[in-house]
């Protein structure tokens, strides 16, 4: 059985004077401090800002909360002005990273090519990397779903593949850029659609046990009221949350109904 992960991506949001009354409620509303807590069927991880990762690692090692970057360079030093390496994340105790999200690839230009080296990298280092994908509105439109996400996971899984032992870091999110931070949730039964495809992708490329065991996340406006459906679906084994993970109350929500099985 796949552990579910339910991962709250930050974005540039909040300082670092908020992150332990946010650790703090969330823990209360999770129930994280009592002695039954979660059970081992789900992960949690915050993605936060650069800034308080390493106070968030401090914090979030007594509960348990994984912490990952939003974005790491392939490279693990030179002159990459703003960027920052696998081995500084390490450094504060960070050994997670998101990859490719949709606004690094629509504000920054991150490329297909460039997310591979990402994922190589960070397979390589040990990390667990959580690889982004998903088509736009224009796509969905045009019929262009499946084309646009496989050819985004091409690469991500060349890497994998040749990476036997270190695939298992591997987490797929997909995020249609449409449902991004808009309210519109892709329904269920379109998630599932995509997450069955990504399945057989896994399926192809690394083979059926790995492709059993790997994770696939759904991201797009996942909220307390849709993500017990969501998780209801067979291909779907956690969400990326945005918005609603920045209220410590609803996002334990999302963590709770993860923890409860049908
Ligand atoms: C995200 O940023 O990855 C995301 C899914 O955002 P939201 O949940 O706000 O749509």
């Amino acid at each position: 059985m796949r552990q579910r992960l339910i991962a709250g991506n930050w974005k540039m949001h909040k300082l670092i004077g908020e992150l332990e009354p946010y650790f703090k409620s969330f823990a209360q509303e999770a129930g994280l401090e009592r002695d039954e807590g979660l059970s081992d069927r789900v992960g949690i991880l915050f993605a936060v800002p650069y800034t308080m990762l390493a106070r968030a690692a401090e914090v979030g090692q007594a509960l348990g909360l994984r912490i990952a970057a939003q974005n790491v360079h392939a490279e693990a030093q030179g002159a990459f002005t703003g960027e920052v390496s696998l081995g500084m994340l390490r450094e504060v105790e960070v050994t997670a990273t998101l990859i490719g999200h949709s606004e690094r690839r629509q504000y920054f230009g991150e490329s297909d090519a460039a997310v591979a080296k990402k994922t190589q990298a960070a397979l390589d280092g040990g990390f667990l990397a959580i690889c982004c994908v998903g088509e736009t509105l224009a796509e969905r439109e045009a019929g262009r779903t499946e084309v646009v996400v496989r050819t985004q996971l091409q690469g991500i899984l060349d890497v994998a593949a040749s990476r036997r032992d270190q695939q298992r870091n591997l987490v797929i999110a997909y995020e249609p850029v449409w449902a991004i931070g808009t309210g519109r949730s892709a329904t269920a039964a379109q998630a599932q659609e995509v997450h069955a495809m990504i399945r057989g992708e896994l399926c192809a490329k690394l083979g059926a046990s790995s492709a059993d065991s790997l994770r696939i996340l759904y991201g797009g406006s996942a909220s307390p009221s849709n993500i017990t459906e969501l998780l209801a679906q067979a291909d779907i084994d956690g969400a990326l949350v945005g918005g609603a993970s920045l209220k410590a109350a609803d996002f334990a929500k999302m963590v709770l109904a993860a923890d409860r099985r049908p």
